[in-house]
């Protein structure tokens, strides 16, 4: 690269690395995943490594990544804040190995690193210096730029596991706690779940839940965001000036009270009350590293807050004192990161699958990337209402994210990236397997092919269902043949099952001669069933054993079922406008009706005798219900109604008999006394049930 490109690219890279700092520190809302920052950062430092004279004071590798809000008062820090350095593989770790032990001039006498390793996981929060004067709690900053932060105080009071005072009597008079503030995993899908639900977009990760929830400048929000804390180091240490004793008889106390080791001053600060993570270890040496971050790396999923590595600290501080600083970072101690669990990939197409149920889903077809280890290139959307809470278009670049065993799924888009042919999402308007009808029911995000006993994609589950106990209930027909007799293409709808011979059921696996017999003989009882199994077994969505047998007994017959007004439909106990509506989608299906026809040939079922008067004492009365009914429910009075013949309608009329008022009932009541409807109230319904 000639001198000029290199410039070129360092002043390209610098600017990225600012606005990605930008955005991750400031609006605690990174456009780009880690890795990617990580990526860029490094290769700004091997370029300012060959090229020292291109390297400026004010380079992102020589700073502290934040800045401090002027929203908030600020906080100089009486000692420094700094990050800490990163390796990411074994090797990287050993060179940091050789590092400290050149720096110590241990080098030539031994290889390997002799002395106690504080081990810590890293936190996946943001860093804060807790002040204590006279063990009372006075003062929380973040970070900032590493020299001046904001001061959070009020906000860092709300955090329950922060004490306000600390334990016992020995401590020193200035106590600087430095530690992280993270939200816990579950409180992080619990408020980014509410978030969704509001229509808003949700943080990218609990990081910059628990950032964005403690730069909040109403405490008030803070202290509803379930933060935790762990402390994992310890600032400015010092006695106040002229105190000798105080009033309590607490003698004064200076630096003097720090233990030489890290892990014992971890210790100390957790006596005092303050929470340390519990996995923090003390290693003898440094062979027991990689155990420790494999361990630690197993339990990752498992523990309750996010990490995203482990940090190794030389225990003794002697040693530590020793060894120093860099512009940006500790020299004893480092990061050492866990593979990413982000990356950037392209959605290169979307393909839309039809579910087992009619669900259709759609896939994002990513360009194959790898994330922690495994190549991801499909990716679920799960549904319009998922794309357009991402507002993903295709040719988009997009976060993906892979953690642990989880599926693999997008968090968010590169707003940024996104190309001039980029396309909007159509949903197709027919089931790509059938050219059904594809609808969205009410109240569902899912669209659903409506062919259900046509379509190949869930023909398998209409025949298992079609056949199962409580439908045609077919002896001899399990699951696992219907299976076989759909993949070798002898049946492709129930109806298919009924022209099935013995010789086709005996070349199937596991079926004898036997078997095969009794599967036909079973066949041929199930043509004869009732006209509420049938409807049953015609597996239309939401249409239940209870729901097709209010159907078979409002209407007697198939024919009037099939032909049903949805008004008509809403008359029948249990079928409120959803239910309705799907039994009209699934009859209005081409596809369905052919299929229906065929089996309307071949079974039959006794006809229904209509209900007596006796039967039906409230017959052709038309009631309203309204208000809450505390007792019943609306639902199940309705359907109590229309058992006995009640006809139960949404709006109340000069011919309405009846308004039922539960509790909090509003226009309909005042209408109903203009109109001089009778009214009951709930009790007086469940007598009239009753009698
Ligand atoms: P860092 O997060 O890599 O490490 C330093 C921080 O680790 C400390 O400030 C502290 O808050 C935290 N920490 C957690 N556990 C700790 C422990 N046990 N002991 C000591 N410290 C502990 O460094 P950083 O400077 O905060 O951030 C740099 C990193 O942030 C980058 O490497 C990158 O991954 C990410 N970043 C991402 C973007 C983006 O756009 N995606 C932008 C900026 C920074």
């Amino acid at each position: 690269m000639s001198e000029q490109t290199v410039t070129t690219r360092i002043t390209e890279i610098c600017q990225l690395l600012n606005h990605y700092n930008h955005q991750y520190y400031v609006l605690d809302e990174p456009s780009v995943p880690d890795i990617e920052y990580d990526r860029l950062m490094r290769e700004l430092m091997a370029l300012e490594t060959a090229h020292p004279e291109l390297k400026t004071l004010d380079s992102p590798s020589q700073k502290v990544g934040g800045v401090a809000l002027k929203s908030f008062s600020q906080v100089t820090h009486q000692l420094p804040m700094l990050s800490l350095d990163n390796v990411f593989s074994a090797d990287e770790w050993q060179a940091f190995v050789k590092r400290l032990l050149d720096r110590l001039n241990r080098g030539g006498i031994k290889s390997r690193l002799d002395f106690a390793i504080c081990a810590e996981p890293k936190l996946d929060g943001l860093a804060v210096s807790l002040r204590y004067e006279n063990g009372v709690f006075i003062q929380a900053a973040t970070r900032g730029d590493g020299t001046v932060g904001e001061n959070i105080t009020e906000n860092v009071r709300t955090i329950k596991s922060i004490p306000l005072r600390l334990q016992g009597t020995s401590f020193p008079d200035i106590l600087e706690v430095r530690g992280e503030v993270f939200m816990p995993k579950a409180s992080f899908d619990a408020l980014n779940k509410q978030a969704i639900k509001k229509g808003e977009k949700g943080f990218a990760n609990p990081r910059n839940a628990a950032a964005g929830s403690l730069r909040q400048l109403d405490s008030k929000i803070t202290a509803k965001r379930n933060l935790g804390f762990y402390a994992y180091g310890i600032g400015f240490v010092g006695a106040l000036e002229n105190l000798v004793e105080r009033d309590d008889g607490r003698k004064s106390i200076d630096e003097s009270w720090l233990a030489n080791s890290h892990y014992q001053r971890l210790c100390q600060i957790k006596a005092l009350g303050l929470p340390m993570c519990p996995e923090v270890k003390l290693l003898e040496n440094a062979t027991q590293v990689e155990a420790f971050y494999q361990d630690i790396l197993q339990q990752r999923a498992a523990l309750s807050y996010e990490i995203d590595g482990t940090v190794f600290k030389v225990d003794d501080i002697a040693l530590q004192q020793q060894l120093g600083f860099v512009a940006r970072a500790p020299r004893w101690a480092t990061a050492y990161k866990f593979p990413a669990q982000e990356e950037l990939t392209i959605l290169e197409s979307v393909d839309f699958q039809v579910g087992r149920t009619g669900a259709i889903t759609p896939v994002a077809r990513l360009k194959p990337i790898s994330v922690g280890g495994v190549t991801v290139s499909n990716a679920t959307l799960h549904n319009q209402d998922e794309i357009d809470r991402l507002g993903i278009q295709i040719n988009d670049t997009v976060i993906i994210r892979r953690a642990g065993d989880v599926i693999p799924q997008i968090v968010s888009v590169v707003l940024e990236r996104r190309p001039e042919n980029a396309q909007v999402i159509s949903f197709p308007t027919l089931c790509p397997v059938c050219q059904s009808a594809v609808l969205k029911a009410e109240g569902e995000a899912v669209l659903r092919c409506t062919g259900g006993l046509y379509c190949q994609a869930q023909r398998k589950e209409a025949i298992k269902h079609f056949a199962s106990r409580k439908a045609l209930d077919v002896d001899g027909l399990g699951d696992k043949l219907v299976e076989q007799l759909v993949d070798e293409g002898l049946i492709k709808t129930p109806a298919d099952l009924f022209k099935l011979t013995t010789l086709d059921v005996s070349t199937m696996q596991r079926m004898g001669q036997k078997s095969a017999d009794n599967l036909i003989k079973g066949l041929k009882i199930a043509k004869n069933t009732t006209l509420a199994k049938f409807v049953y077994a015609l597996g239309i969505r939401e249409v239940g054993e209870t729901t097709a047998a209010n159907l078979a007994q409002y209407f007697l017959n198939f024919s009037a079922i099939k032909s049903a007004t949805q008004a008509q439909l809403q008359q029948v106990a249990d079928v409120g406008v959803i239910v309705a509506k799907n039994i009209i989608n699934f009859f209005a299906q081409a596809h369905n009706v052919e299929v229906v026809e065929e089996l309307e040939n071949i079974i039959s079922w006794p006809d229904i005798e209509p209900k007596s008067d006796d039967e039906l004492p409230l017959k052709d009365q038309t009631f309203v219900l309204t208000g809450t009914l505390s007792k019943m429910g609306r639902n199940e009075a309705k359907a109590a109604l229309q058992a006995l013949g009640a006809k139960v309608s949404g709006s109340i009329s000069a011919k309405t008999h009846y308004l039922v008022a539960g509790e909090k009932s509003g226009s309909k009541l005042v209408k109903a006394q203009t109109l001089g409807v009778s009214v009951l109230t709930e009790d007086e319904m469940i007598a009239l049930l009753n009698s």
